[in-house]
């Protein structure tokens, strides 16, 4: 395995980087407080490629391979995780699903368009009832002559009022559980599909999520993608593909989180010297990095086993895991890294969090101290470094003793 990026892999990584930079931070914060979905910019990574970014040229994509869409996801991400979102469902879920299990005429007709950005595409299998146990799905599609007949709705589809095109999962046969599952396109505006917004989400606001409803819609039978019976074995390999884009831009959201910190402790001052002076500081950035460099690592093993074509779902999983984990802890730590400004809707770090009711409970605890003076307080005691902690130990005030003086305090 070469860790060494080629020229095309470090361009796409250079002009992804320029247009967040350019394109999606300038606005991020305000389209996230106003929930806008910025459409301008879903042309630029039109305009870019990045809608079909491994998709092979001759079907419309830029033909690169999945280190360029891991580096590009990161960077997207790095600013604002809707537009990552979009990759993953357009690209992995959709359009990767298509170039492997549809035909040629069906890939001319959907794939193509999709990759070249004109079209734009979600995934609907997630069902009320039917989340993880995707064989609970309640959808049906009944084979009626030359169509089959879908009724049931969808939830928690990304893009799903955005989307020209559908990939939706439906049971064409009820009975035989996960083997009774097919797969279809649909496209916006057959008569009985329709699309609502998801209101009152916990997070990406500048994002789109929706419901997809079917009542009696008509889909033509060359619709179908794959054989009857073979919707669960397509979803699966979707899924696959999008897990492998959440890994890659939960690496970006350790990076934004990380750069943001260290900028941070770099400026604000504290007892007459920067923050990131503090080990506790250091600590906490010290732990991004390692959680940046162990996702990054294990993103980058599951994207060249992609590029062999080996088996990856137990390494992309991992990845997943571990990358998710990673952003969310360094969402965490970053939060702490900046006081009372991390709790600020003006802050870049807002879009990262992705549990903006966990901020609130830590607001809640910041409001009697931050975490790591506290802590650090603490150990004093414990270790007895300071003549107070001493005092207090042998009183058994540590709770009173500990606190610096009023003068000092930070707030
Ligand atoms: C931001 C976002 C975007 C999404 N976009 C899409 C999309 O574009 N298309 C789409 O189809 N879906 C989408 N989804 C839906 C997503 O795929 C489902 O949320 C996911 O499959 C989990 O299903 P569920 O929410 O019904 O949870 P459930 O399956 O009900 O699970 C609830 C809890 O039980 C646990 N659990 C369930 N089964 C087991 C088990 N056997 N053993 C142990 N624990 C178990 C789960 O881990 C979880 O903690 C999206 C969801 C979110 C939050």
């Amino acid at each position: 395995m070469d860790f060494e990026l080629t020229d095309e892999q470090r361009l796409i990584q250079d002009t992804v980087r320029t247009f967040v930079n350019e394109r999606v931070l300038p606005n991020a914060i305000d389209n996230d407080i106003a929930h806008r979905l910025d459409r301008s910019v879903i042309e630029g990574m039109a305009e870019l490629g990045l809608l079909g970014i491994v998709i092979p040229e001759e079907y419309g994509g830029a033909g690169l391979d999945f280190v360029a869409e891991a580096l590009s996801c990161e960077e997207i991400e790095r600013g604002e995780a809707a537009f990552r979102t979009l990759i993953s469902v357009h690209v992995g879920l959709n359009s990767l699903a298509l170039l492997r299990y549809g035909t040629e005429e069906q890939k001319q007709r959907w794939l193509v368009p999709q990759a070249r950005g004109e079209k734009i595409a979600c995934f609907g299998l997630t069902e009320p009832a039917a989340g993880s146990d995707v064989a609970a799905m309640k959808t049906t599609a009944r084979r009626d002559g030359d169509t089959y007949v879908l009724n049931g709705s969808k939830n928690w589809i990304s893009y799903a009022t955005v989307a020209d095109h559908a990939l939706v999962f439906a049971k064409t046969d009820p009975a035989a559980k996960h083997k009774g599952i097919s797969a279809f396109v649909l496209e916006q505006g057959m008569p009985g599909f329709t699309a609502a917004d998801t209101e009152h989400k916990l997070g990406v606001w500048a994002g789109s999520k929706g419901e997809l409803f079917f009542e009696n819609v008509a889909v033509p039978a060359e619709n179908l993608v794959g054989e009857e019976g073979q919707g669960f074995e397509i979803a699966m390999y979707g899924l696959d593909q999008g897990r492998f884009t959440v890994a890659a831009g939960a690496c970006g959201v350790t990076r934004a989180c990380l750069e943001r910190s260290v900028e941070y402790a770099r400026e604000r001052e504290t007892f007459g010297q920067p923050i990131g002076k503090y080990q506790f500081v250091q600590d906490m950035i010290a732990e991004m990095v390692l959680g940046y460099e162990t996702s990054k690592l294990l993103v980058m093993q599951a994207a060249w086993m992609k590029n062999e074509g080996r088996r990856n779902t137990r390494e992309t999983s991992l990845a997943k895991w571990h990358a998710t984990e990673s952003a969310f802890r360094a969402a965490h730590l970053a939060i702490q890294v900046h006081g009372a400004y991390g709790y600020s809707a003006a802050d870049h770090l807002r879009g990262h969090h992705p549990d903006p009711q966990a901020d609130a409970s830590r607001a809640r605890a910041r409001l009697q101290g931050v975490e790591r003076p506290r802590r650090r307080s603490l150990a004093a005691v414990l270790v007895g470094s300071s003549a107070r902690a001493g005092t207090a130990r042998a009183t058994g005030r540590h709770w009173r003793l500990t606190e610096p003086k009023l003068e000092q305090r930070p707030f």
